[in-house]
């Protein structure tokens, strides 16, 4: 869909019209492009002091793996981390150098005085972030931890983060990390995913990784071997998470209503996927989903994003737009993954995400329906979790929630409703397909054993249930 304010922004006279009106400036965003290193500039890295270093020997572990160029502040601690890691760190001498990504280990912070380092170490380096540039702290689970003053000290990083996201502007995003203890090991696929251009709509976003069961994978096809199915993959972003699947080497079951069976073969064959046309409300949706599973092994993942809005306010919402909208986007998730738990159809280390979305966080003006079947689906990814752990298979569930994404499904929407929905965010812009997709590919990977039961809005920091 264009976006021709955005296109006129880009313009040498848009871009002057905009900065003297005081009005939005998205810029174009970082996204994969396979010919790119996976962290396109410098890293700054600190650390906050104390005596855990598990966290940083890890964050050094990752950065020697992507072969990242390291930068560090003269008297950071940081270094020997990153030296018994073999990464040789060059100093930041407070110049003219500017860092795509600023990377800070808090794990050590444990009381609100020491939210100094976080200040201190930031606030230097604040106006030398390159645009689409990356700022990300990782620090300890609070639920986690039995003292008020570290449990309010890692809690408050959350403000910190949530405010440089809005104030960095130019595509540059800002995420925490809360990463538990002993789960150190299980950062390598967030780390990557954070660091690069894959997570370009992401931003303000908390991330919990735990202890789970993760599996090495051969990072320049981390789905290679794997068999995936997609739920409304015949266009918009169903398309575009099959074929980022497809790209990082997954064998893409792609299903959809037999009314679509044209866009879905196409897409199907342009990524040797296979094709299952079915309405996944349907009572034999499970069985069909299994058989198509059966013949590849199993599953190893599954990604339930088919779904519909069918807006009114209440008063005017018929109960046919009532039940429909609930039992495409929720109830029938909720029967399939029963049914495919029940019967085997998931392989261990099953990876399962929903698509949910921000108006199930936030509410929506004549959404009743769709915000409900969107919270539910996020209540269904928080029970099942706790099952998953349980079950000690090493599965996981997790979901995305998409804020305003470019598709024929916001292209419906009222112009000035529209136009507002794509501006109210901190890039100033609507997602892309892609951008929910990439962040999809994340969850869905066997590296991501450590990511249960998070709900991740790929929504540029929309303002909407900030
Ligand atoms: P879309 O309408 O372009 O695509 C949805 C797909 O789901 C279609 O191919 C449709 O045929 C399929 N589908 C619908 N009912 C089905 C059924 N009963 N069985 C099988 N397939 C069915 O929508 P989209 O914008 O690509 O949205 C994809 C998902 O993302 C949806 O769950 C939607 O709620 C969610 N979402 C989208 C946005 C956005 O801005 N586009 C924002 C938040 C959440």
């Amino acid at each position: 869909m264009s976006d021709r304010y955005g296109d006129f922004v880009q313009s040498s006279i848009g871009k002057k019209v905009a900065k003297n009106l005081g009005l939005p400036m998205p810029v174009e965003l970082d996204r994969f492009d396979s010919g790119q290193p996976l962290v396109r500039g410098s890293v700054l890295v600190g650390r906050a002091n104390g005596d855990d270093k598990s966290v940083s020997a890890s964050v050094a572990r990752i950065l020697s793996d992507v072969h990242a160029d390291v930068y560090v502040n003269s008297s950071d601690d940081i270094k020997d981390a990153l030296s018994d890691a073999g990464v040789e760190a060059k100093s930041n001498t407070g110049g003219d150098d500017k860092f795509k990504v600023l990377l800070f280990d808090a794990s050590n912070i444990s009381n609100a005085d020491q939210l100094k380092e976080v200040y201190e170490f930031f606030h230097t380096v604040a106006r030398r972030v390159e645009q689409s540039g990356r700022v990300i702290i990782v620090g300890r689970t609070p639920e986690n931890l039995t003292d008020i003053e570290a449990a309010l000290a890692q809690r408050a990083l959350e403000g910190f983060v949530k405010s440089v996201g809005k104030e960095f502007k130019r595509g540059v995003t800002a995420q925490l990390i809360y990463v538990e203890e002993g789960a150190e090991q299980n950062l390598d696929s967030t780390l990557r995913f954070f660091t690069s251009a894959r997570s370009a709509y992401v931003s303000g976003q908390v991330i919990r990784v735990s202890t789970g069961d993760n599996v090495d994978v051969d990072w320049t096809q981390p789905l290679g071997g794997k068999t995936m199915l997609v739920t409304g993959a015949s266009r918009g972003i169903g398309e575009a998470i099959a074929r980022v699947l497809a790209r990082e080497g997954a064998h893409v079951i792609c299903l959809d209503v037999p009314q679509q069976q044209a866009d879905l073969q196409k897409v199907a064959s342009e990524i040797s996927g296979s094709v299952l046309t079915v309405d996944i409300t349907s009572a034999d949706a499970g069985k069909e989903i299994a058989e198509a599973a059966q013949n590849r092994g199993g599953l190893d993942s599954i990604i339930h994003n088919a779904g519909v809005t069918r807006d009114k306010t209440l008063a005017k919402m018929d109960e046919k737009k009532w039940d429909m909208v609930i039992n495409i986007n929720l109830g029938s998730i909720a029967k399939l993954n029963r049914y495919l738990l029940d019967n085997d159809v998931l392989k261990d280390n099953a990876r399962i995400v929903c698509v949910s979305s921000i108006s199930g966080i936030a509410g929506n003006m004549g959404q009743t329906n769709y915000a409900t079947s969107k919270a539910g689906v996020i209540g269904l990814v928080d029970a099942t979790a706790k099952q998953l752990e349980d079950n000690a298979k090493g599965m996981t569930i997790n979901a995305v929630a998409p804020g305003f994404i470019e598709t024929q499904m916001t292209e419906a929407i009222p112009f000035a409703i529209r136009e507002a929905g794509r501006r109210m965010n901190s890039m100033s812009q609507g997602g892309l397909p892609v951008d929910v997709a990439e962040t999809i590919a994340w969850f869905a990977s066997p590296a991501s054993g450590g990511l249960n039961g998070n709900v991740v809005r790929v929504c540029g920091q929309s303002l909407l249930g900030a």
